[in-house]
């Protein structure tokens, strides 16, 4: 089964401003089930609006979001609430998204309230069940606890639960691990790992940094500017990019042997404004390789190797 995003739409209408920005434009998509999907990109690229879409909680002003093969558009309030249980989200910042005046027993187990009302004396065996699963034991203890008594990752850890708690088919992790220490960053990404073989998941996994994609993810969509650059299995796409923006992200991996480098490290510049992107192929201002052509048509995504899908007029160059 499959969870498609399709076609293009227009996003984020700013308040009070004629002007608007099409976040995302003619991005299409598979999830299959079980899979990790990474979406990379810089900040602006677009990545949180599609994750948000892909999940229900913006909505498209064109094009179609499936999943499980129902269109998200055609769903009342009480089809959505039911759909909802089965698509959770990690949020990137647990802080913000716990709260600070509920206990952490209180704030995970609401999706069961919500979702299993009548099956209330089941709850607490349920919570204290994901906490141990999520690794915060004793489970008794912590679900007394409020979020600012226990450290970061595991506030992480209690998001995590809170997202699986109603056994949920498809986990949006939106920067997961991006506030988390870098000494705990690895043991999330391993829990990530491990729920998602227990609980047969499947991730849209949302990220700034390959380096972290690499570790959980089968397939991956690098964003810019709105648009897919690159699409395809991770290992293919990591071995052999074939666009340059691709190429350029790669050569910010940090590698032990920098001789090995063998890409291109990002152009200096900002990522243009949304508002007014660049015509043509939108990575055109900043691509090494531009040739007139580049700043006019904009490039298709075209498959060049076995699912894997570039849009660029002369990645065949890097074949
Ligand atoms: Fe660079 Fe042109 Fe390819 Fe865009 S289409 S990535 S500008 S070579």
């Amino acid at each position: 089964k499959w969870f498609p995003v399709q076609k293009s739409f227009l996003d984020q209408i700013l308040a009070g401003r004629k002007d608007f920005v099409r976040a995302v434009d003619g991005v299409t998509f598979n999830i299959k089930r079980g899979e990790a999907f990474g979406l990379a990109g810089e900040s602006g690229s677009g990545k949180t609006t599609i994750g948000r879409l892909a999940i229900g909680l913006e909505t498209p002003t064109e094009g179609t979001v499936r999943f499980d093969g129902i269109d998200l558009s055609t769903q009342n309030e009480r089809e959505m609430r039911h759909l909802r249980r089965r698509m959770q989200v990690i949020f990137q910042d647990p802080m913000a998204s716990l709260n600070p005046r509920m206990t952490l027993g209180d704030s995970v187990v609401q999706g069961l309230k919500i979702h299993y009302p009548e099956a209330a004396e089941k709850h607490r065996d349920t919570l204290l069940e994901i906490f141990e699963r999520v690794g915060l034991s004793p489970a008794r203890y912590f679900i007394n606890k409020y979020p600012h008594q226990i450290s970061g990752g595991q506030r992480q850890r209690v998001v995590i639960a809170r997202a699986l708690i109603t056994r949920p088919d498809l986990v949006l992790a939106d920067e997961p691990i991006a506030m988390a220490d870098v000494s705990v960053r690895a043991l999330l990404l391993d829990l990530m790992v491990q729920l998602k073989q227990e609980f047969n998941l499947t991730y849209l996994f949302i990220t700034h940094d390959l380096a972290t994609a690499k570790y959980i993810c089968d397939r991956i969509g690098i964003l810019y500017l709105g648009r897919l650059a690159e699409v395809g299995e991770l290992k293919e796409v990591y071995s052999y990019p074939l666009h340059p923006y691709t190429q350029a992200l790669m050569a910010a991996v940090p590698v032990p042997d920098p001789h090995k480098r063998r890409t291109q490290p990002m152009p200096a510049g900002e990522i243009p404004n949304p508002i007014n992107p660049p015509s043509g192929c939108r990575f055109h201002p900043r691509c090494p390789i531009a040739q007139a052509i580049c700043s006019v048509e904009e490039p298709e995504l075209r498959e060049l190797r076995p699912g894997h899908l570039v849009a660029c007029h002369f990645a065949e160059k890097f074949l």
